[in-house]
């Protein structure tokens, strides 16, 4: 499967679309995801194109997680969260709707389970 850059995340990294920013540098921006599964759902996103986690490079790949970690820290923190579930998912038998890598970061509150 190859890269295609009309997906949405692609026109937000372009300013295509509009995206509400909680961070970003060089190679990695991280916005909220539109459709939270709890409160303070975050998505992280590589500016470098990859399909998903089977075509990523192991370069971005470390700088994306490293940006995953202070988004799970600062997203605890600011949600007075209890934990925080990372996901992340790879073609669409797997879960995947958009198709530039992305991962899920998403403060957890005891008692309360994800929205479906
Ligand atoms: P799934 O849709 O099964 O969660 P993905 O891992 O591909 O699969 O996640 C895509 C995520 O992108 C979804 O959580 C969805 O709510 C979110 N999303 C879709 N469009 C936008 C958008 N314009 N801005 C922010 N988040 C978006």
């Amino acid at each position: 499967m190859s890269y295609d850059d009309t997906n949405i995340f692609a026109k937000i990294l372009r300013g295509e679309i509009p995206s509400q920013r909680v961070y970003e540098d060089d190679d990695v921006i991280a916005f909220m995801d539109v459709m939270p599964q709890a409160e303070g759902h975050v998505l992280v996103v590589p500016r470098t194109p990859s399909r998903n986690i089977l075509d990523a490079s192991p370069a971005v790949l470390a700088k994306t997680i490293a940006v995953v970690q202070k988004l799970a820290v600062a997203t605890k923190k600011a949600f007075a969260a209890d934990g925080v579930t990372i996901m992340q998912f790879n073609e669409a038998p797997a879960g995947q709707s958009v198709f530039h890598l992305h991962f899920h970061v998403i403060p957890r509150r005891a008692g309360v389970l994800l929205k479906p």
